[in-house]
């Protein structure tokens, strides 16, 4: 299964995407996750993104269509995996078909979450996570059961994302709507695009997105 959710920053592709990959034991590639890693890492690639990222901008379709490259020939991708974030570009999105058809693979999913700005911006600048597990909160809808703690690794080190910001989420917005939503029609003429309401709670959420992948 190669499922891709697509959708705003916030509207909840991230949490999703990271329940699904467990519950059928596939890998979750976040193209954001990756890209902080190379930042806090120092890599060439972190040095280039780093200021793009915080200017709430999109990176180069060069940089991250060679990480998912690296990232997809790995064995644990064999039996497929989630996409979150990635593509964002028409170039991207045709360029991962690409990459597909190589190894006889495609998209099989596409799955639009759809939610409001205004719920898009109260949920970012809500959100925080453990720094140690990556389990993610909300000061919204999804406090620790103990205050204080994580609810998975009992870490008391919680952060936040530098670009979590309401300036930066307008721009984050803007890019989303220049760029990425075009995307959209390029899956619907090719029969994989199906649509959610992305402001259920977590758990209807996860249930709708189960039966889509299920069908
Ligand atoms: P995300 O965690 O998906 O919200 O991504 C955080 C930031 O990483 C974005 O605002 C972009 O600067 C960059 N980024 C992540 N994925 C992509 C992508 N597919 N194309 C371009 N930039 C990306």
């Amino acid at each position: 299964m190669i499922a891709i959710l697509f959708g705003p920053p916030g509207c909840g592709k991230g949490t999703q995407a990271s329940i699904i990959a467990k519950d059928i034991n596939i890998p979750h590639l976040s193209t954001g996750d990756m890209l902080r890693e190379a930042v806090k890492s120092k890599t060439e690639t972190g040095l280039k993104a780093a200021n793009i990222m915080e200017e709430g901008k999109l990176v180069s379709d060069e940089i991250v269509i060679n990480i998912i490259k690296d990232r997809i020939c790995h064995n644990d991708c064999e039996k497929g995996f989630i996409l979150d974030g990635f593509p964002r570009t028409l170039s991207q999105a045709k360029e991962l078909d690409v990459m597909l058809s190589k190894e006889n693979m495609k998209v099989d999913l596409v799955v639009d979450f759809s939610v409001n700005d205004e719920a898009l911006i109260s949920r970012i600048e809500g959100r925080f996570s453990c720094g140690d597990c990556g389990l993610g909160y909300n000061d919204h809808t999804k406090l620790p059961l103990k205050e204080g703690f994580c609810d998975e690794c009992g870490s008391n080190n919680f952060i936040r994302r530098k670009d979590d910001n309401r300036e930066t989420v307008s721009k984050r917005l803007e890019a989303y709507y220049k760029d990425t939503l075009p995307i959209l029609p390029y899956y619907k003429e090719k029969h994989v695009l199906n649509s959610i309401d992305g402001l259920g709670d977590i758990d209807s959420v996860t249930t709708e997105l189960m039966s889509l992948i299920k069908k």
